[in-house]
């Protein structure tokens, strides 16, 4: 057993990765034979992520706000608290907050071999992120 007080201080989404303010509260590390790594992703209004893949897929659970999901060449989704998106390995994919709201998601996946939980791509740009969303 690993006790983890709640010590660990909330990072910044790194700019390279994420348009806009992003921050993240660790919830789960790979160690030894686990390759789980979960997070606690908070997005304010406008704010995404790059275009990316994960090497073993993605599931994402919307915990709090209005978000925005999608895929290479699909709709721009809207998200809400409990609905829950798999990015299938390997697919290109971003999320983020909705424009004028705050969005907060469960991240879960399992790093590959060598410790990789993405690839990053190109930032979302605004006329790709500003397309009306399909209504749920
Ligand atoms: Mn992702």
């Amino acid at each position: 057993m690993q006790l983890t007080r709640n010590s660990i201080e909330t990072a910044r989404g790194p700019s390279d990765w994420f348009t806009g303010a992003v921050y993240i509260d660790a919830l789960a590390a790979p160690s030894a034979s686990s390759r789980l790594s979960a997070n606690s992703v908070h997005f304010t209004p406008g704010a995404r992520t790059a275009w990316h893949t994960h090497p073993n897929g993605q599931t994402i659970n919307v915990t709090e706000g209005i978000g925005r999901a999608q895929r290479r060449g699909g709709p721009v989704e809207e998200i809400r608290p409990g609905d829950r998106v798999f990015f299938e390995p390997g697919e290109e994919h971003w999320h983020g907050a909705a424009p004028d709201r705050f969005m907060t998601h469960l991240a879960m996946l399992d790093v590959d071999e060598e410790g990789n939980n993405a690839t990053w791509g190109e930032h979302v740009s605004d006329a790709e992120y500003t397309v009306a969303p399909s209504s749920p």
